[in-house]
């Protein structure tokens, strides 16, 4: 049995009362939170003590939504809209990635996302070789990395880019042998779904559901991004992204929509009423132009958010904190309300929101006892976090993602005062940076 203590922060537990602990302690046995308070622990009976003085300590962030496949086509085809930036550049990359390339970027990738203090992922994976095993081989990459991951197998047997589409049977097997291999794994999970509303047949939703329904797995899915989208499904379908996946069964608790940014009043109560959860991400949503989210009317349904980065190449980077804040400023600009959206909820919403939507929300996302040791430290001793009269501001409207100084995942310490423990960062960005230029130049960009 090995514990871990963590002595003398400030604790931000996002419990149900949002409680903050004052020279607080954390007391971790093996991969469980056992004890929370302020003080000294209860026992003296530990193997290994973390000062945490001079630190805010929070639960890990739930960064809900990503895709480190495109980690390669980062900082190319700026400032296009969506589809443009796809098709000139993105998709282009993705063609050109060889296995070591999809390997690198799940490992590059997981070191941004533990630097930045995101202790789970949701890799929404897209990819042109899935006959060639590339989503097995990605998977054990993650799992090497120390990182918690949803892995959420994307796919199309419609309509998307050429190489992108697959038959309704291959996506099936292809879905269930990923399930069956990685089901015991503590620390990752699969998940499944449409990558688009427009990309797959109504057949190939319905066969999500079962797939979902029978393994207990969550769909996760793009839907309402942009007025393109919509008119793309409208002009096959004829109805909304939300009323087509309410007609063929695809909302309900195990289903995460993505940006939700076009919805109408009918699609706000369907996702209500369904218990569905969104996913929201600020940061790409205004570098795409993709529009504004109607959070507080979400939230007045009672809808559970998750916050998330959205892919390397569309953000540009993983940095929740930054993620927080842009969720906050977004709504006080665009609503002229500055409660519209507060520190407090978007924090919220980055740690227990996509817990509950992952389907985790009684074992992750908080700190207190019996849930999953995700912890994260971040120095608050910088010029840009003095003083520090109210943490949770501090946290959402001064810190950076720079600023988390020690990362636990799983009881694990896989970041100490800023080295990662679990892979060999040097090393990694030095063969990212060598290969993305072979991949750049067999994409022709
Ligand atoms: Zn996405």
């Amino acid at each position: 049995m090995s514990t871990l203590l963590i002595l003398g922060g400030t604790i931000l537990t996002s419990d149900d009362a949002n409680s903050i602990i004052e020279n607080g302690y954390v007391l971790v046995n093996e991969n469980m939170i056992v004890e929370v308070g302020s003080g000294q622990p209860t026992t003296s009976n530990y193997d290994q003590v973390i000062d945490a003085k001079g630190m805010v300590v929070c639960p890990g962030f739930i960064n809900a939504h990503t895709h480190l496949c495109t980690i390669f086509g980062r900082s190319l085809g700026s400032d296009r809209s969506l589809l443009q930036w796809l098709s000139d550049a993105q998709v282009p990359m993705l063609r050109a990635l060889q296995i070591e390339d999809y390997v690198l970027s799940m490992e590059l990738g997981a070191i941004e996302n533990i630097k930045a203090g995101n202790t789970t992922i949701c890799e929404v994976f897209v990819c042109a070789h899935y006959a060639d095993g590339f989503d097995e081989v990605c998977v054990a990459a993650l799992a090497r990395t120390g990182i918690r991951s949803i892995f959420c197998r994307c796919s199309n047997d419609e309509s998307f880019f050429d190489g992108f589409i697959e038959t309704r049977q291959d996506i099936i097997s292809r879905s269930e042998r990923l399930i069956r291999n990685w089901r015991d794994h503590e620390r990752v999970r699969i998940g499944i779904g449409p990558l688009i509303p427009w990309g797959s047949s109504a057949d190939a939703f319905v066969d999500a559901v079962h797939l979902s329904q029978e393994n207990n797995v969550i769909i996760h899915l793009h839907t309402s991004e942009t007025p393109e989208y919509n008119d793309l499904v409208r002009s096959r379908t004829g109805k909304s992204n939300v009323e087509m996946l309410a007609d063929v069964g695809a909302l309900g608790d195990r289903v995460m929509l993505n940006h939700c940014v076009h919805l109408s009043e009918h699609d706000i109560g369907l996702i209500a009423e369904t218990g569905s959860h969104v996913i929201h991400d600020p940061t790409s949503n205004m570098i795409l132009a993709s529009g504004v989210a109607p959070i507080p009317q979400l939230r007045a349904a009672g809808i559970n958010i998750g916050l998330a980065c959205d892919g390397p190449a569309c953000n540009n980077t993983q940095d929740m904190i930054e993620v927080m804040k842009n969720a906050a400023l977004l709504q006080k600009a665009v609503t002229g309300q500055a409660d519209a959206l507060i520190a407090k909820d978007v924090f919220t919403m980055a740690t227990r929101g996509g817990a509950r939507a992952i389907g985790m929300g009684s074992s992750l996302g908080s700190i207190q006892p019996g849930f999953l040791a995700d912890i994260i430290l971040i120095n608050t001793e910088a010029p840009h976090l003095t003083p520090m009269h109210d943490p949770m501001a501090t946290l959402v409207y001064s810190a950076r993602g720079s600023d988390v100084h020690t990362v636990i995942i799983n009881g694990q310490i896989v970041m100490q005062n800023r080295t990662v423990t679990t892979m060999d960062e040097k090393e990694i960005l030095v063969k990212a940076r060598e290969r993305a230029v072979c991949v750049r130049q067999r994409a022709g960009l």
